[in-house]
C-alpha cells in the first residue's frame, strides 16, 4: 500500500477546480493505487464556497482520498505538497492592459513562489493553469530560488489536445491514431500549433491535409478556441482545462509512452534557438518524473517563423514583469 501524496489545488473553489479535484481524488492524475491528500488555496472570501466543494468531495466516498485540507494561507496549503496546481488567477478585464494583467498576477504568483520555496517538498512538481500562465510560472520559478527551476512548468497541453482533435476530426480517424503533435510557445493566440511531425496511423499528417487548411483554418480553430466555447457556452472552458492538467501532472509522473511525445510549457535550455530561461511550450518525452525536450526536429522557415514570434511575445512579457520588480 502506497503513502498518500500532498497534492495543493490554488482557486480551488472556482469552475476548474470544481472539475479537477474530483478526477485527483479518483486517481485519474496519479494513478488508482496512489492515496492523495488534497491541499486546497482559495481566497478568504471564497472559503465558504469551497467548504460546500469539499462537502461534495467526502460525499463521493472517494478511497484513495486520505484527507482534504483548506486554507486561505500558501504557507498552509504549500506545506510538503508533492505536486502543486496553481489554478487561481486573476483574470482580464474588459480594458485591462497586459501591464495591468501581469501585475495582478504579480500579487499572486510572486508569493506562491515564495510559499513553495518555503515549505513544499524539495521535490515539488509544479503545474501553472492560470493566465497568463506562462509568464504567471516564470514569476512563482523566480521567487523560489531554493527549487530546481524546472519543477515549474505551464499548461499548454489543452491547446495539444484541442490540436489531436481537431485533426482526428478533419482525418476522419480516432484521436488515438494521432501522435507527435506540438505547441510551440505561449498559452496564447501567438501559440503554434504544429504539424510537421505529426502522423495520423503512421502517415505523415501534412500529406493528408492542404497547406492553406493547416495555416488558414486549422491553427487559427486551435488557437482561438477558447473564446470559441465561451461564445458557446457563455463561460469559460472548464472540464477539458481541467481534463488537460490531469493530463499533463500524470505523463510527467508516470511518464509518456514509447515514441509519443507530449506538448509542456517548460524552462528552455536554448534548444530550438528559443531564449534560455522562457517558459516555453515543447515537444517533451518523460520517463521517471522528469521530462527532456524532443531534440533534432527539422525546423521549417513556417515553423521558424512562427516558433520566433510566440517566443518574442513571451520575451516582451518576461520584460514586463521584470520591470514591475517580479522577476
Ligand atoms: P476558472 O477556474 O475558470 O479559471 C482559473 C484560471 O485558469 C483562469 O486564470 C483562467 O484563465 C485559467 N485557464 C487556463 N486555461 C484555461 C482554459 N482553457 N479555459 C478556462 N480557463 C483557463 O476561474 P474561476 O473564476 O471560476 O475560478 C478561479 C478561482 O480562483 C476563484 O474561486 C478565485 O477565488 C480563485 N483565486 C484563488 C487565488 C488563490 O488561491 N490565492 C488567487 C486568485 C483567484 P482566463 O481567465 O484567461 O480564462
Amino acid at each position: 500500500n502506497k503513502q498518500p501524496v500532498r497534492v495543493a489545488v490554488t482557486g480551488a473553489a472556482g469552475q476548474i477546480g470544481y472539475s479537477l479535484l474530483f478526477r485527483i481524488a479518483s486517481g485519474d492524475m496519479l494513478g488508482k493505487d496512489q492515496p492523495v491528500i488534497l491541499q486546497l488555496l482559495e481566497i478568504t472570501p471564497a472559503l465558504k464556497a469551497l467548504g460546500g466543494v469539499v462537502m461534495e468531495l467526502r460525499d463521493c466516498a472517494f478511497p484513495l482520498l486520505a484527507d482534504i485540507v483548506t486554507s486561505d494561507d500558501p504557507m498552509v496549503a504549500f506545506k510538503d505538497a508533492d505536486y502543486a496546481l496553481l489554478v487561481g488567477a486573476m483574470p482580464r478585464k474588459a480594458g485591462m492592459e497586459r501591464g495591468d494583467l501581469l501585475g495582478a498576477n504579480g500579487g499572486i504568483f510572486k508569493p506562491q513562489g515564495e510559499a513553495l520555496n518555503a515549505v513544499a517538498s524539495r521535490d515539488v512538481k509544479v503545474l501553472v493553469v492560470g493566465n497568463p500562465a506562462n509568464t504567471n510560472a516564470l514569476i512563482a520559478q523566480q521567487n523560489a530560488p531554493d527549487l530546481d527551476p524546472r519543477q515549474f512548468t505551464a499548461m499548454v497541453r489543452l491547446d495539444h489536445n484541442r490540436a489531436v482533435s481537431q485533426l482526428a476530426e478533419k482525418t476522419g480517424q480516432p484521436v488515438s491514431e494521432i501522435r507527435n503533435v506540438t505547441i510551440w510557445g505561449n498559452h496564447s493566440s501567438t501559440q503554434y500549433p504544429d504539424l510537421s511531425q505529426a502522423t495520423v496511423g503512421g502517415q505523415n499528417a501534412l500529406s493528408l491535409v492542404d497547406q492553406e487548411w493547416y495555416a488558414g483554418t486549422y491553427i487559427p480553430t486551435v488557437a482561438k478556441r477558447g473564446a470559441a466555447i465561451i461564445e458557446a457556452r457563455g463561460l469559460s472552458s472548464a472540464a477539458s482545462a481541467a481534463s488537460a492538467a490531469i493530463d499533463h501532472m500524470r505523463d510527467w509522473a508516470l511518464g509518456t509512452p514509447e515514441g509519443q511525445w507530449v506538448s509542456m510549457g517548460i524552462p528552455s535550455d536554448g534548444s530550438y534557438g528559443i531564449p534560455e530561461g522562457l517558459i516555453y511550450g515543447f515537444p517533451v518525452r518523460t520517463s521517471g518524473g522528469k521530462y527532456e525536450i524532443v531534440q533534432g526536429l527539422d525546423v521549417s522557415d513556417f515553423s521558424r517563423g512562427k516558433m520566433d514570434a510566440t517566443a518574442q511575445e513571451l520575451t516582451e512579457e518576461r520584460d514586463e514583469v521584470r520591470k514591475l520588480g517580479l522577476v
